[in-house]
């Protein structure tokens, strides 16, 4: 569904993704893990094209992202939810106004319908009972909730997920989790960047570990978390295990 070819990524003379080359099969689920500055969000980012690569070639549905002029850009961008750390929800609408906005600006899709669908997203979510409230009336844990759900309004094809819990008190980092999880196992592809390495290894069909610009290391959890094989994920795994 996504392959990723020699991607590289430079800001000025910085480069920060050196040469990656993956790809990401429908009803997968990645967990990207890796120390800080290992070019995880940037990563993702170049994904959907939110940074602009410097070389190499992003796929998505056998379309190069990177060749590709803003229009079709925009179209295949709406397959692609993604939820960052902040929660980024427009402060002024409450949580359903939130919800339907796109749906109905972006693909005409009618109040009403809008409305429904973004409901039954709250109920998934467990916060139906908040559809009137506004942003700033939230927890952290139920802001987020929010924005997977208004993520999901758009019906996308692959969820990409930078860190959606590590702005969170401890608390709320489950309930959070939780609809992840419910997602996951309901065959939504994603691409999550996460220091959670419990749901890593509970949830994820492939680790891919991230350092000094390069995935160094792929595998399934078991087989990672037991005997990761690279030397800078020993040295990870040493520090926060
Ligand atoms: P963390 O775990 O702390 O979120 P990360 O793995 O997500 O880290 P990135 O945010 O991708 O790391 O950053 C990787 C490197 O790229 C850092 O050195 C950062 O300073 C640099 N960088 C990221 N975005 C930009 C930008 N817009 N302009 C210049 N440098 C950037
Ligand atoms: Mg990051």
């Amino acid at each position: 569904m996504i392959e990723i070819q020699n991607l590289q990524k430079k800001f000025k003379n910085n480069t920060v993704l050196k040469d990656i080359t993956e790809h990401v099969d429908k009803g997968q689920v990645i967990c990207v893990i890796g120390p800080s500055g290992a070019g995880k969000s940037t990563f993702l980012r170049c994904l959907n094209c939110l940074e602009q690569p410097t070389s190499g070639k992003v796929f998505f549905e056998g379309k190069d992202l990177t060749k590709i002029n803003d229009k079709q850009l925009n179209q295949l961008r709406e397959k692609m939810g993604m939820v960052f750390q902040g929660f980024n929800l427009f402060p002024n609408m409450n949580v359903i106004e939130n919800i339907k906005l796109a749906p109905m600006k972006v693909k005409n899709i009618p109040e009403k319908q809008a409305e429904e669908t973004g409901m039954k997203l709250l109920e998934k979510v467990g916060l139906a009972e908040k559809a009137k409230q506004y942003p700033d009336q939230l927890s952290g844990g139920q802001k987020q909730r929010v924005a997977i759900a208004r993520a999901l309004a758009m019906d996308p094809e692959v969820m990409l997920f930078d860190e959606p819990t590590s702005a969170l008190d401890p608390e709320m980092v489950d309930e959070v989790l939780t609809v992840m999880h419910d997602l996951a196992d309901s065959g939504m592809t994603m691409v999550v960047v996460t220091h959670e390495m419990g749901f890593a290894h509970e949830v994820a069909d492939q680790i891919w570990f991230m350092a000094d610009g390069y995935i160094q290391e792929t595998g399934k959890p078991d087989e990672f978390f037991a005997h990761p094989t690279s030397d800078r994920a020993k040295e990870f795994l040493k520090k926060i295990l």
